[in-house]
């Protein structure tokens, strides 16, 4: 299997250390403001090198953290507490908004049939962890103390710079603006900020330094090697996290442990919809929810999101989604009527193999998958290979083929359906409404999108 290493830049045949039990750590989400269609993206991604590592034969321990504290709005640890800032936008305590925006990504992963890793950590259960790692670095000379905190000094790490391969003169010249009184170096970065004098802060803890909160990065390091050990395999982040978020957890962690900390680095590109960044100024920006509101299947996005390797940035658009719910239903219908698998074709089963072990070819992966639906094989060797291919892209292809069949909207319905919409199009909306509720009275809910009527039952 080979994988590409940010590390090293380039791509690796991989070789996990043994035992043969794989540790890999996620960066979870931050819980302060909804996640959108592109953190997703990330999510179904690592779902997709899970599935790669099990198909291979790998046992995977997959730990992720939910960032519950301590996440400042700028990287540059400047700037408003990111959990604070979210609690005064929806008017909620810190903690109900962590509450809040963990179920609404708990949701969102599940509409997508994102497997939940083995361990989820809050960062606010292991404060302790986290001190104690501080404590470490402390003891081996790494730290110093500011007025604002405890921070980790870049300079006394030679090896700062290997994950980012940034220029530490370049990094000088564009670090003017959010210099931070008393920090040493440009990179340097805090592992425990106090509180500031005489607020109270709805999250704060006592520490060796006085009453404060950690820094982003720390948790990380602490609960990453609390559950995988001071060395471990894989570590995952969208590409934002090289340059400051992971580059400060390598030092972090191997400053204190004297050891590698992370064999492999991946790191998932971004989305963007209609080539633009997604914001909520751009009304652009869309969550797993909007996409089910919209009348759309989920798996229908995960199916989308398979379409771009997960290095390349994916553009997003309506119509592109259109295109995958239409291909990923075809399919359902396509196995749907198929024999009871027998014994898989080896030849497609290797070439699949080899695009998945190919960095996740997910793109080629799918096109294989197409071609051996559309090979003269027998439905019963195909269903067999399918059913083993879709362990890695998970589209739960048997399963929501046979509830497919249950949804087979009656031939009455599609008739109004049809008739309804040439009234649409004349302009008749008396017309039409009437016969929406001729629809509804027959138990079907009909929505309206840019993309046609969708029917549902109600
Ligand atoms: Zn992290």
């Amino acid at each position: 299997m080979k994988l590409y290493n940010t590390l090293s830049r380039s791509v690796e045949e991989f070789t996990p250390a043994p035992p043969a039990h794989i540790g890999m750590y996620s960066c979870g989400p931050t819980v302060y403001d909804y996640q959108h269609i592109g953190h997703m993206r990330r999510y179904v991604g690592d779902d997709i090198l899970i599935g790669v590592l099990k198909y291979n034969g790998y046992d995977v321990k997959h730990v992720m953290n939910i960032t519950d504290v301590g996440h400042l709005v700028s990287d540059a640890d400047s700037g408003e507490d990111k959990m604070e800032k979210g609690a005064k936008k929806f008017g909620l305590s810190v903690w109900d908004i962590a509450k809040k925006f963990e179920q609404q990504f708990f949701d969102s992963t599940e509409a997508l049939n994102i497997k939940r890793p083995d361990v989820v950590m809050h960062a606010t259960d292991y404060i302790a962890e986290q001190i104690a790692l501080i404590e470490e670095l402390e003891k081996k000379g790494f730290t110093y103390k500011t007025e604002d905190g405890i921070y980790f000094d870049t300079a006394k790490d030679s090896d700062y710079f290997k994950l980012s391969r940034q220029n530490p003169d370049e990094l000088k010249k564009g670090a003017r603006v959010e210099f931070i009184s008393g920090k040493r170096n440009v990179a340097d970065f805090a592992l425990w900020k106090f509180s500031p004098e005489g607020e109270k802060r709805q999250m704060e803890w006592d520490s060796p330094w006085g009453i404060g909160f950690p820094g982003w990065h720390i948790e990380c390091s602490a609960m990453s090697m609390k559950e995988l050990g001071p060395s471990f395999d894989i570590h995952t982040g969208g590409i934002d996290h090289i340059a400051i978020h992971h580059t400060n957890e390598i030092a972090q962690s191997e400053c204190a442990t004297g050891k590698e900390f992370v064999r492999y680095w991946v790191h998932h590109n971004f989305l963007v919809v209609d080539g633009e960044k997604m914001s909520k100024s751009l009304g652009n920006f869309y969550t797993v929810q909007d996409v089910i509101d919209k009348g759309y299947d989920p798996m229908a996005l995960r199916y989308l999101y398979l379409q771009t390797h997960y290095r390349q940035e994916m553009n997003f658009t309506w119509e592109s989604l259109t295109a995958a719910q239409t291909a990923y239903h075809k399919l359902l219908r396509e196995v749907a009527t198929w024999d009871k698998p027998t014994k898989g074709i080896t030849e497609f089963e290797e070439r699949f193999s080899e695009a998945i072990n190919d960095d996740l070819n997910t793109p080629k992966a799918l096109g294989i998958v197409w071609e051996l639906v559309k090979s003269d094989y027998s439905t019963a060797e195909k269903a067999a290979s399918i059913a083993k291919m879709d362990t890695v892209f998970r589209l739960n292809i048997f399963t929501n083929a046979e509830k497919e069949q249950t949804i087979n909207f009656p031939q009455e319905v599609m008739d109004l359906v049809k008739e309804r919409e040439d009234f649409r199009k004349a302009g008749d909306w008396a017309a039409s409404d009437e016969l929406r509720n001729k629809i509804a009275d027959l138990g079907f809910a009909i929505k309206d999108t840019k993309n046609g009527p969708v029917i549902s039952k109600k």
